[in-house]
């Protein structure tokens, strides 16, 4: 029963006609007073699990949230569906604090944004304690995990909840986690009696492209203008000079571009943010300071002008295109020297030595990902321990495959030698007994006696780090993150060792002539994709959505989303029982904006 509540506000007031994935069961777990860990790709629908509980439970639903200057759009969102929704935080006067606690008092707040900071001030405690609420949803869980990239000390004192609240069900929500952090949220919020749901981490919209940088400018600019001329985007940077470079050239290149960066004056910050989030076409050009809780379902790429730290951070940036699940692209340009840098930080780094190693092979990954030669969905679903054998069709392995070379001999010498040596060596290591140098750890290991030492001369030490780096992206060698860096056989490399089976490899970009891949990648156009002869209407219903956006003060995407638009465009609804069947336009959107869009629709089906 409870659930036919939750799939009748779905339909009525989201306008969505079912759940998708694991939604219902969460939902259920909540309305029935249990907590629950989502672990959900970005753009999986993680919102309306901690939403649609707050509304069939008594009580206000309080949303610990870690960005106190997004709580405004979050709410703006929910207010265009009719929801009573509010955030506390230090942007608002006193008296507006007092209106609104005396709103939760009584009852009349279905969600409540909070920051982990405020959350935890007593005087917010003793609140709580004398409203009625209906469940506390902690966003970007991960936040509590000192391994991950955004750790909030706050986030620890959430542990409280659970002695403060017993009764009251808590969700912890996330998209990114691996195994590591996943049991660090449990251990840190307390969920050990949690149900747990994780989804697979696939996001089967984005295109992945990365490649080797040449020209860093004309490969953005070329990739730019084969696929997203008006699109809006992110392209990061690793330095702030960087951002402040790229942004005034693509200015000059005639885009609505914007820099976003740490050393930035805060007002000048958030204006950029504001103007990205509002319209569909800016670009922001940042560092990695910016992105974390950016809702904006219509990103349509994320672009890298350097390598991330780690397939994490990565798989969280590029997450952040393609919320809406329309087309969209992740693109990476990369340099040895975004290599060099990232490693001399983190031997710089004041952190301890077992924090560097696992930094170091995180590292490792992503390089590793970044020279992958087969399917780049499969080796970070693989990364996630997702596994997933389908080829995917839509990433610039599987669209143009890479140059190969037949590597069998090498790679056997390189498993026979990690094999020989016992399997506790790193990479640098192994090469140096494939190239037969006598170092001090080699003779004191009594390596140089060994048959695998000086046997892989043909090739040099940078080919074979490729040759290592492949191995392990491949699966055949595994690294001990966390640990030493040692490099030991998988059950897949048998097969290879023995002779049985041949292996291609990539050619490193830094050998290869070729230059077609690393510009506009795929000739997929990403976007939604619109017919030539749909454009005029698309661009009216766009330009609508626009100017009442502006109207109203909220983001476009508030009034309806990219993929609302793309199917009235391919539904043609002329009158409102039609319009209401479009996904994404519940009752109250309906009322609102109904009339509006039908003119658009019923002009268009007159002229065309
Ligand atoms: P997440 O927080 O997991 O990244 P959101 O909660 O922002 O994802 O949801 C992404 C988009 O998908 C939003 O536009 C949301 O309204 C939409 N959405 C969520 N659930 C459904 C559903 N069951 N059917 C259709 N669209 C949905
Ligand atoms: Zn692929």
């Amino acid at each position: 029963m409870k659930h036919t509540d939750a799939l009748d506000i779905l339909q009525t007031i989201y306008g969505y006609p079912n759940f998708r994935g694991a939604q219902a069961d969460i939902i259920d777990t909540i309305i029935d007073g249990g907590d629950a860990l989502a672990l959900m790709p970005t753009g999986g629908g993680k919102s309306i699990c901690y939403q649609i509980p707050s509304l069939v439970r008594r009580g206000t639903g309080v949303v610990v949230s870690p960005l106190i200057a997004l709580m405004q759009d979050q709410v703006d969102a929910l207010r265009a569906l009719n929801l009573n929704a509010a955030f506390i935080n230090s942007t608002l006067s006193r008296e507006e604090i007092a209106d609104t606690e005396a709103a939760l008092l009584a009852g009349d707040i279905d969600l409540l944004y909070v920051a982990p900071e405020r959350l935890l001030m007593p005087t917010m405690l003793s609140l709580l304690d004398r409203a009625e609420i209906a469940l506390f949803a902690i966003d970007e869980a991960h936040c509590v995990s000192q391994w991950g990239h955004d750790f909030r000390p706050e986030y620890m004192g959430l542990s409280l909840l659970q002695d403060r609240f017993p009764d009251i069900p808590r969700i912890a929500l996330t998209a990114t986690a691996d195994q590591r952090t996943r049991d660090e949220i449990v251990k840190n919020l307390g969920l050990q009696g949690a149900k747990k749901f994780i989804a697979g981490f696939d996001r089967p919209n984005i295109c992945y492209a990365l490649a080797e940088a040449r020209n860093v400018k004309d490969q953005l600019w070329e990739f730019l203008k084969s696929q997203h001329t008006e699109s809006a985007g992110i392209v990061y940077c690793q330095s702030r000079k960087k951002v402040e470079d790229i942004a005034k050239w693509l200015c000059e290149q005639g885009r609505d571009a914007v820099p976003y960066h740490a050393g930035m004056p805060a007002q000048d910050r958030q204006r950029n943010q504001t103007h990205f989030l509002r319209n569909d076409s800016v670009i922001v050009v940042a560092t990695i300071a910016f992105g974390m809780g950016i809702d904006k379902p219509d990103v349509r790429f994320v672009a890298h002008l350097n390598l991330p730290k780690s397939v994490e951070a990565y798989y969280q940036e590029t997450g952040r295109a393609g919320r809406d699940g329309q087309p969209s692209d992740a693109w990476l340009v990369y340099g040895l020297q975004d290599v060099i840098n990232l490693r001399n930080m983190m031997a710089e780094s004041n952190a301890d030595e077992q924090h560097k190693r696992v930094e170091h092979h995180k590292l490792e990954y992503m390089l590793s990902l970044a020279e992958q030669d087969m399917c780049r969905r499969r080796a970070l679903l693989e990364y996630f321990d997702d596994p997933n054998e389908v080829v995917c069709g839509n990433c610039d392995n599987c669209l143009i495959p890479p140059e190969t070379w037949d590597a069998t001999d090498a790679a056997r010498k390189a498993l026979s030698c990690t094999y020989r040596t016992g399997q506790r060596f790193g990479v640098n290591y192994l090469v140096d007994v494939l190239l037969g140098k006598s170092n001090d750890r080699i003779i004191n290991n009594d390596h140089q006696s060994q048959s695998t030492f000086g046997i892989g001369k043909e090739l040099n030490a940078t080919q074979w780090r490729s040759l290592f780096r492949q191995l392990i992206a491949k699966g055949f060698l595994t690294v001990d993150v966390g640990g030493h860096g040692s490099i030991s056989l998988t059950d897949y490399a048998r097969p290879l060792l023995r002779g049985e089976q041949t292996l291609k490899v990539r050619v490193s970009s830094a050998q290869s002539a070729s230059s077609s891949r690393s510009g506009g990648g795929s000739k997929r156009r990403s976007a939604p994709t619109i017919k030539a002869a749909d454009q005029p209407l698309w661009d009216e219903l766009r330009a609508l959505r626009k100017e009442l956006a502006e109207t109203a003060g909220v983001p476009a995407y508030v009034v309806f989303s990219d993929k609302t638009l793309a199917e009235m465009v391919d539904k043609r609804p002329l009158n409102e029982s039609e319009m209401s069947k479009v996904s994404g336009v519940g009752q109250h959107k309906l009322d609102h904006y109904g009339d509006a869009f039908l003119d658009v629709m019923k002009h268009f089906a007159t002229v065309t």
